[in-house]
């Protein structure tokens, strides 16, 4: 029997950050499973706010690195995924209850742009109160200012997709559904179990080795890590939903950057194909990830944030959905955690599996670059074929 691992490294997990880090594998010639048990994307990368964005509220907290990856990640996005990935302008009002004044924001944006370097995406200016008017009915009473800056949006899902279309071109295989269920180290590799199909009446077990074991489950992270041989180590983790409720047409194609009333939290409203998209909350959960689901203090709160900026617009919900942000536990509120994705490999008692934990949409690549990097230190070398900063990603073709 042969003593050789089937493949390099087996990925658990198809959202955004199983995708990447697959394509980055296999363009790094490493021989490449990615397994998913539901449909791509279909866990935190579907439920997010859909944003390609350098993340300006994370400047309050001090994460200049984020914000600086962020954008550079965001202008490089732009440019591969022409199709997936398009400028989005923001407006800001600042009312007179606003927390944040205008000055704070003026130097936020300030900075924003100076990351963006010399682009149309770094531009950002107040616009005059002759054309407050064209703001989709925004309440102006008390209004004092409204900024305007540049972020991107994207399809969460379809993103990953292409993704894993570009992993999938350079050689990478994808099983889905396939559904990781144990690992037990042999030696310098892991022999896992998985099924194929699972739940369907063509449901079949299967193993094979890997050398490296990469976790992107997500929310899932530390649930697939207790089916790991021996116990891994792991990082506490808090799960927190964050809601979307999907309102009828569109207010204009710009999307608002608001202030609840409630918290003073930031609420994003957005055009989201036809509609609009408003989100999110922010609320600690306990339960099965699979099962997540928008709360009605949730969708309330929302509705008051929207009605109360745009009142007198339609409250008909035509969908909802909740995802799970992956945040470190600790004290405080969920809202100022860092939102830094965190690599979780010890080299000492695994050094043949890592997890991701938390992260953004944003930075996949960036993200997936830089694990790539620490599985070499394991592994060893192969090959680059390719570099993911130069891969053009095209919306998926349906199969
Ligand atoms: C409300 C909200 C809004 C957000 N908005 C933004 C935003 O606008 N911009 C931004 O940049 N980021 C945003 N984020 C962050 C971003 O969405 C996430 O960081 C990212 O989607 C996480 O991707 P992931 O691949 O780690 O996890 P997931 O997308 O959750 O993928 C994990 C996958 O693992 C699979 N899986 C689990 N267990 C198994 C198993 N046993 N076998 C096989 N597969 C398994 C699941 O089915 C799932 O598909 C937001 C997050 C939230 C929650």
């Amino acid at each position: 029997m042969s003593t050789q691992p089937d493949i390099d490294i087996l990925i658990i997990g198809g959202g955004i950050h199983g995708a990447g880090i697959a394509q980055a594998a296999a363009a790094h010639g490493f021989n490449t499973l990615l397994l998913e048990q539901t449909a791509l994307g279909d866990g935190t990368s579907s439920r997010s706010s859909k944003l390609i964005h350098g993340g300006l509220r994370y400047l309050k907290t001090g994460q200049f690195g984020l914000v600086r990856e962020s954008i550079q990640e965001r202008q490089l996005l732009l440019k591969l995924a022409p199709d997936l990935v398009h400028l989005l302008q923001f407006h800001i009002p600042i009312y007179k209850q606003t927390t944040v004044r205008p000055w704070e924001l003026y130097a936020g944006l300030f900075m924003y742009a100076t990351f963006a370097g010399a682009t149309q995406a770094a531009l950002f200016h107040t616009l005059g109160s002759d054309e407050w008017d064209q703001l989709g009915g925004l309440r102006t009473e008390g209004l004092q200012k409204v900024f305007c800056y540049w972020d991107a949006q994207t399809d969460d899902r379809l993103l990953t997709q292409a993704v894993v279309q570009s992993a999938q071109s350079m050689g990478a295989e994808v099983k889905c559904p396939a559904q990781f269920m144990s690992a037990e180290r042999e030696g310098d590799s892991y022999r896992v179990q998985y099924l194929e199909n699972p739940g369907q009446a063509d449901e079949r077990e299967l193993s094979l080795r890997c050398r490296f074991l990469v976790n992107t489950t997500g929310p899932w992270a530390n649930r697939v890590l207790e089916k790991i041989r021996p116990a891994p180590t792991y990082l506490p983790m808090d799960l927190v939903q964050g809601s979307h409720i999907l309102l009828p047409d569109e207010i204009t194609d710009k999307a608002f950057y608001l202030e609840a009333p409630q918290d003073h939290r930031a609420v994003f409203i957005m055009p989201w194909y036809g509609n609009t998209l408003v989100g999110t909350t922010e609320v600690l959960y306990k339960g099965d990830p699979a099962k997540v689901e928008p709360l009605p203090q949730e969708i309330d709160y929302l509705l008051e944030t929207y009605s109360t900026h745009f009142p007198g617009r339609d409250l008909e919900i035509l969908d909802q959905f909740a995802g799970l942000r992956v945040l470190p536990s600790r004290q405080g509120k969920f809202f100022n955690r860092p939102r830094e994705t965190i690599f979780h490999l010890n080299p000492a008692k695994d050094p043949r599996l890592l997890t991701v934990y938390g992260g953004k949409l944003t930075g996949y690549r960036a993200t997936s670059a830089k694990l790539i990097k620490k599985i070499e230190k394991q592994i060893g070398k192969r090959e680059e074929i390719a570099n993911t900063a130069e891969l053009l990603l095209s919306a998926p073709v349906a199969e």
